[in-house]
């Protein structure tokens, strides 16, 4: 082991990978810390175990679009790193890629391990050395090109550059407990206050919470603040024991919980769409002619999810055993109303045990987007989602953790 090393990666998890192995590749002597007895806890579970590596968007301007107004800090790595980029990589290296709907890269395999498999024998081939079981507590800048690394079980490490890649605050039994906000905010870095992302979201009304496991494909969701629409979207939802979930809500829900740290959030659900008004009003009316001497209830079981009927029929009050032709006006017009607004109340969210991302972190302000370099401090480096950056579902935050990886591991000298 050298005495002072090139570079010290804190974390293996994938921007932490991607450093160390484009570093060793460079001929740099490298050391990665990581807590875990293995690298890239979480990135076995991406995925559902199945790796969404990457977006296959080939736009650059469309993809940063999807982060927000912090997306332009990605611009230059991603110009010089970008999906494609990561494809090349792991299809050189043996992992046969396929794209499913949304643009999501998966490998074809469908085996997240594949993936640290890869990373791993990256890391090998260039003689980057990994240290398990090693949990940094403390790093102190010395003297010009001299930085020292503090382990909790007291050991220390010297090195002329050190690469902070320990995650956010999500899923912490992977090892990502914001140790590296710690040590951003005592080298002298500002943090955005982190909030859990990409998380369900927990409902008031009772009746949300009696059908966990249905699934809406297609359905429109907006949420409201003070009357004003903060966000919403079309796509898939998933109503769970403590409210709803899917990626839809997931893409939402910074936005909810950000909101609700002020009021309260009301949520409206259109089944359809689709369906302008008018269009609803044609189509709910074609269906009373069809089913006019059916009961109500069995009427609404030709046209939606069983567990949704008695929700709708609870929530409308219509009584679902009467015959469709004396079904009133105005109850049919609660009904049209009902399918394309049903009312929920955003009440909070599961917390970072079941956020996929956290939101917030390291300020974009104070490090150097083309390598990913503090402003405040020469020799340290902020990668990951340690960073104030976060993307919705499907393989946008891994792609951050590739090309800030990517960018700190192709600039560092030593
Ligand atoms: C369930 C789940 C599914 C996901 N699925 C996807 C997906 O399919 N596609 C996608 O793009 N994104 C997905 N994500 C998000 C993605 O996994 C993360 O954005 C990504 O892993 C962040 O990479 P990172 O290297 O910055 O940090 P992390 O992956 O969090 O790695 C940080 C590493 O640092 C180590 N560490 C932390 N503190 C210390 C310390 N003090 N000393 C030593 N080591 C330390 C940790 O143990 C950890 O190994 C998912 C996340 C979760 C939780």
């Amino acid at each position: 082991m050298p005495d002072i090393f090139d570079a010290i990666v804190v974390g293996a998890g994938p921007s932490g990978l991607m450093t160390a192995g484009i570093l060793g590749g460079r001929g740099a002597s490298v050391l990665v810390l990581e807590k875990n007895n293995e690298a890239g806890k979480k990135i076995l579970m991406t995925g559902r175990g199945r790796c969404n590596i990457t977006q296959a968007e080939s736009d650059i301007h469309k993809l940063i679009k999807a982060y927000g107004v912090n997306g332009r800090f990605l611009f230059s790595c991603f110009t010089r790193y970008s999906p494609q980029d990561v494809m090349h990589f792991f299809e050189g290296r043996g992992i046969t890629l396929k794209v499913e709907d949304k643009g999501r890269v998966f490998p074809v395999s469908d085996h997240a391990r594949d993936v640290v498999s890869v990373l791993k024998q990256c890391l090998h081939d260039n003689h980057v050395q990994v240290l398990y079981n090693a949990i940094v507590q403390h790093i102190t800048t010395g003297s010009e090109n001299s930085i020292t690394v503090h382990l909790k079980d007291k050991r220390t490490y010297t090195t002329k550059n050190i690469v902070i890649a320990t995650g956010g605050m999500s899923y912490p039994a992977t090892g990502s407990t914001g140790d590296g906000l710690a040590f951003a905010r005592e080298l002298g870095h500002t943090i955005v206050s982190p909030i859990p992302a990409l998380v369900p979201i927990k409902i008031r009304e009772s009746w949300a919470k009696q059908m966990p496991g249905l699934s809406l494909k297609n359905v429109e969701l907006i949420a409201l603040y003070g009357g004003k629409k903060i966000a919403g979207g079309i796509g898939e939802m998933l109503f769970t024991h403590t409210g709803i979930s899917g990626p839809l809500v997931l893409d939402m829900s910074k936005y909810i919980i950000s909101a609700l740290r002020n009021g309260e959030v009301s949520l409206r659900l259109n089944l359809m769409p689709d369906l302008s008004p008018a269009q609803m009003d044609d189509y709910i009316q074609k269906n009373f002619k069809k089913y006019t001497n059916k009961q109500f209830k069995n009427m609404l079981l030709d046209l939606l999810p069983r567990m949704l009927v008695s929700i709708i029929i609870a929530v409308s009050g219509i009584d679902g055993d009467k015959p469709v032709h004396s079904v009133t006006r105005a109850e049919r017009l609660l009904l049209q109303k009902l399918l394309q607004h049903i009312p929920m109340t955003a009440i909070g969210d599961l917390g970072y045990h079941a956020a996929i991302v956290t939101s917030g972190g390291v300020s974009l302000k104070e490090v150097d987007p083309k390598t990913m370099q503090s402003k405040i401090h020469d020799h340290l480096y902020f990668v990951g989602e340690v960073l104030d950056i976060d993307g919705p579902t499907g393989g946008y935050n891994l792609q951050v953790a590739w090309s800030t990886g990517s960018a700190a591991g192709t600039a560092i000298k030593w």
